[in-house]
């Protein structure tokens, strides 16, 4: 039944799982496998490349701390440049050649005779590990929106993690669906050639200014020659992230809630500095709080609004028909191009992204949903042996994915030199530890903007469908790798 076995198999060649594999090897695993059901690595950076794509953390943040780049080209980098990143750690760590491209999988089943887990892939095949580990991304799967007769549209429609390369504006009416984080960054870049461009908004999103300036030659050149430079550069930036985030978001209740009024001041002052009609700024005034979203930079958004080609439209889709939009005040804007900025399936379609059932039958997906979306330090889960799950709930540290990587490779560091040095093979987080886990983030969250702020309209993906804020985990980076260090080995049935 069962063609091939490995040790492991990591489900997503994203960084999550170009990181795992580069701890495996640290940990001596050689006989791996990395599936990814795309046709080259990188995840996020290598779907996504729409014109303007960045990311928005300084990109001396935005990289495994192990393995610091000198090359780039500017504090907040482009998607190529993360892209290349992806491919020139794959290499240097020799990942690649684990890695099946072109390969999805379907589901994972425990075989509780034989330790293992079975994994079947779309095709049908099946392979067999001790260890399954899947690094699936929260933003992987596309959400693509309902609209009555969208599929009449006779012009073009491009998904952002679609983008047609060779697609060019010039000239076209073009339409925009929505306006998050994806969004901000695509519609100036859109805004500079086409002809009439209409955006279409639900919820309005804070934007803060973005500092951002490039390094010069000698700048790279002292960071290559010296790594300490560049690393005291990311301690600054991680250091005001850190501060931010743990600061603003998690503590919103106690003392800080000041830092948080502040952020929105300063994007109710760029708003003000960028637009003059106080309607239109009016129109792209959120009525939540600053933080119940991920914040978003940008130097140009709000200003491309005052440009005569560019309409903000915020009554609503009646029905898309062949030719353009009817709107919900009854007016028609007649376009050639529809571009959906419409995100991401969080908690539907992505969690988990595979069928995972573990050991007496437990289907993960049901299970979280009966009960509560939980994980044991963000990876682990009971009733689910020898497995990890690198997107999980009260997971994601901060605003930047790499931290979260670092107390991931740590966790994994920690609980494979248990098992090696106890000769043992297998792994299980007790239910105990984990419903101390859950009860000590829900105590967090208490604390943090998603409970005491504003955040009902906010439509924002750091809340499950029930309501709760479970995606983000409500700690300081320094104490999650802490934890990582130091967890309690007896929280794990290991044998
Ligand atoms: C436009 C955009 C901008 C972002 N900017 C930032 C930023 O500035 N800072 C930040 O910290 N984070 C940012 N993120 C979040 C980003 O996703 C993470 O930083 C990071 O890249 C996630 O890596 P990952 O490996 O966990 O997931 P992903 O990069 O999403 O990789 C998951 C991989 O799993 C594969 N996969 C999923 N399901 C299956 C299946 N069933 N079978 C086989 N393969 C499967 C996918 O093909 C994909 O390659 C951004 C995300 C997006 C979409």
């Amino acid at each position: 039944m069962t063609s091939e076995q490995f040790d492991a198999v990591i489900v997503g060649a994203g960084f999550g799982g170009i990181g795992a594999a580069i701890q495996l090897k640290r940990m001596g695993y050689e006989n791996f496998v990395i599936l990814d059901r795309e046709d080259d690595l990188g995840g996020t950076w290598h779907v996504n490349h729409y014109p303007g794509l960045a990311v928005d953390v300084p990109t001396t943040t935005y990289s495994y701390f192990f393995e610091p780049n000198p090359n780039w080209s500017r504090l907040f980098s482009t998607g190529t440049e993360i892209k290349q990143y992806a491919n020139d750690v794959a290499d240097k760590y020799d990942v690649r050649r684990h890695i099946r491209f072109n390969t999805s999988v379907e589901s994972a089943r425990w075989d509780e005779e034989a330790d293992l887990w079975r994994v079947t892939l779309a095709d049908g095949a099946t392979v067999s590990t001790r260890y399954l580990i899947t690094a699936t991304g929260f933003l992987s799967q596309p959400h693509m929106p309902d609209i009555p007769g969208i599929t009449s549209f006779a012009g073009k429609i491009i998904h952002t993690t679609d983008w047609d390369d060779a697609y060019d504006p010039r000239g076209q009416r073009v339409a925009i669906i929505g306006t998050g984080a994806t969004a901000v960054q695509l519609i100036p870049e859109l805004a500079k050639t086409a002809a009439d461009l209409t955006v279409y908004q639900r919820t309005p999103i804070w934007v803060v200014p973005k500092l951002d300036f490039k390094f010069s030659a000698r700048a790279k050149r002292l960071f290559a020659r010296f790594p300490v430079t560049q690393r005291a550069i990311r301690a600054v930036t991680d250091a005001l992230y850190e501060f931010f985030i743990y600061v603003g978001l998690h503590h919103s209740k106690t003392l800080f809630r000041r830092l948080n009024i502040g952020a929105s001041d300063l994007a109710k002052m760029h708003r003000f500095f960028s637009i003059r009609d106080p309607e239109l700024r009016e129109q792209l005034t959120p009525d939540y709080d600053f933080g119940c979203k991920r914040p978003t930079f940008s130097n140009s958004y709000y200003r491309v609004f005052t440009k005569p080609h560019v309409h903000l439209q915020s009554s609503g889709i009646e029905r898309v028909e062949s030719d353009g939009i009817v709107n919900s005040d009854g007016t028609k804007t007649e376009i050639d191009t529809l571009v959906l900025a419409t995100g991401f399936d969080l908690w539907e379609a992505n969690f988990p992204a595979i069928e995972i059932i573990g050991r007496d039958g437990r289907n993960l997906g049901k299970w979280w949903r009966e009960t509560r979306f939980q994980a044991y330090q963000g990876i682990t889960v009971p009733h689910f042996p020898n497995y990890l799950s690198l997107a999980s709930p009260y997971a994601f540290l901060g605003l930047n994915f790499f931290n979260t990587m670092e107390y991931q490779m740590r966790h994994m560091d920690r609980l494979f030199g248990e098992l090696k040095r106890r000769g043992a093979t297998t792994f299980e987080v007790t239910e105990e530890a984990n419903a101390r886990y859950l009860d000590r983030m829900t105590e967090l969250i208490g604390d943090s903007v998603f409970a005491v702020g504003n955040c009902a309209t906010s439509r924002s993906y750091y809340f499950n469908p029930s309501g709760e804020a479970t995606l983000l985990r409500p700690m300081s980076t320094r104490n999650a790798i802490k934890e990582a260090s130091q967890y309690p080995l007896s929280d794990y049935r290991i044998a």
